[in-house]
């Protein structure tokens, strides 16, 4: 099997010696990280396998898919809507943006005070080890942060299928217009590239398939609120990074199999922790696969997350598209509803992402905030002022912290995140 990765790999035109590098160490850290955890629901054995296989199985799946005829979109955004993806029976793929990897290649081309989610998206593309990118038949980018826009005006060079969305800063009539503007010309570009012509039936089948989606992983977090936890929050991660890369019909099963399980824990008062462990969130920047720091240095220092206010977690799944509509155009209106309420730091004022930690922090009954910042994405790094402000008046304990995707720095997080729980535990 591996030989028929490995050619796999190779047709793909990856630098096989350099993916071998990053799969060892990618195995290494699931190892480290996630398989020395105690008390894991046994379901997670599902996500175990799709890990071991991310860069086999699904890949051979994707190319199969392929030579059916359907289109391969990968993204860097939950701006992005799958569902039109879907309705013309391509398939939607988050690309690895979570390690560092060629960041001296990337540096040739981007600013060192780059943030590490960009350069990441360029290292996997020099470092030539993302069969995802390469598996894409387009590639879009979004005009979010300056970071990202800027980059895609380099980024283009190296990846020709680059499709850039052009996305509002403000929430305003004109800025929902733009957008709406924007996922019909979309529409008109994934209709060119798969051939085929969007239906009502399949567009709404579409809308159904992503809502059960984000149902399962909304049940997975109402599980969370409970006391003792009844997943770690590494785990609970895990998902949520899952959610980009596999088929949707299947991880909508495999979550509503955890969902079953933790639904037996709690009954049972079952726990991964027990019930005077200290509960945070942790909400920011969002954190691609296999970006796990953060949260292995919390868990390892004693704490449980109980919630992630990210685009790797509630922020990018809270809201459903409404499925009802007779014509192409009226669904298309409902995803540009459901999109419009992201409260990405990108918008300008972003007044419902404070308000939406808030209601987070009550219903998990998290007793503090870590606010996890990139390097040098300054939208969340001003925004964590105003945040931290607002909730430590409430007296919600903040935390903020500032990293990148290094290791360097993993001795003096866990000293501020043994003093912040030191600080909780009163
Ligand atoms: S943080 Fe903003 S730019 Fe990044 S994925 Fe989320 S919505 Fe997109
Ligand atoms: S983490 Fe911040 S700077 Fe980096 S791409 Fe996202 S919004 Fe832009």
């Amino acid at each position: 099997m591996q030989n028929d990765y490995r050619q796999m790999w190779s047709s793909l035109g990856l630098d096989l010696e350099a993916h071998d590098v990053l799969l060892d160490v990618l195995n290494k850290a699931y190892q480290d990280v996630f398989l020395s955890q105690k008390g894991r629901p046994e379901s997670m054995s599902y996500f175990d396998f799709v890990i071991s296989e991310v860069h086999g199985l699904r890949i051979k799946e994707l190319l199969d898919a392929k030579k059916e005829g359907r289109p391969v979109i990968g993204s860097f955004c939950v701006f992005v809507p799958e569902e039109l993806i879907l309705a013309v029976d391509g398939i939607s793929v988050g690309l690895c943006t979570g390690a560092e990897f060629a960041f001296v290649e990337a540096e040739k081309l981007l600013p060192r005070n780059t943030c590490a989610l960009i350069k990441s998206a360029f290292g996997f593309k020099q470092g030539k080890v993302c069969p995802y990118l390469e598996s894409s038949d387009m590639v879009v980018g979004e005009n979010t942060c300056d970071g990202k826009k800027k980059s895609y005006e380099v980024l283009r060079d190296l990846v020709p299928n680059l499709y850039v969305m052009d996305l509002p800063q403000m929430k305003s009539d004109a800025g929902r217009d733009l957008l709406a503007a924007e996922y019909r010309r979309f529409l008109v570009e994934l209709e060119k590239l798969s051939g085929r012509t969007v239906t009502v039936e399949k567009l709404q089948q579409a809308i159904r398939t992503i809502n059960a989606k984000r149902k399962a992983v909304g049940r997975l977090a109402r599980y969370r609120h409970a006391n003792p936890a009844p997943i770690s929050g590494l785990d609970a991660l895990l998902i949520n990074q899952v959610y980009f890369y596999d088929n949707p019909v299947r991880f909508t099963g495999s979550v509503e199999k955890i969902n079953d399980e933790l639904d037996t824990r709690i009954g049972s008062a079952t726990g991964v922790c027990s019930a005077d462990t200290p509960r945070l969130l942790v909400s920011g920047c969002p954190m691609a696969v296999p970006n796990w720091k953060v949260p292995s240095v919390v868990e390892k220092c004693g704490a449980v997350i109980v919630a992630e206010e990210s685009c790797v977690g509630e922020r990018g799944t809270r809201f459903l598209t409404r499925e009802t509509g007779d014509s192409v155009d009226a669904l298309v209106e409902n995803i540009v509803d459901r999109y419009y309420q992201i409260d990405c730091a990108v918008f300008t004022p972003n007044p419902s992402r404070l308000d939406h930690i808030r209601e987070m922090v009550k219903d998990s009954a998290a007793d503090g905030v870590i606010h996890y910042n990139l390097q040098f994405c300054q939208p969340y790094q001003i925004e964590t002022g105003g945040v931290e402000v607002a909730l430590e008046e409430q007296g919600i304990p903040v935390l903020r912290l500032d990293t990148d995707y290094s290791s360097e720095d993993i001795g003096q997080l866990s000293t501020r995140v043994e003093a912040f729980i030191e600080r909780i535990l009163g």
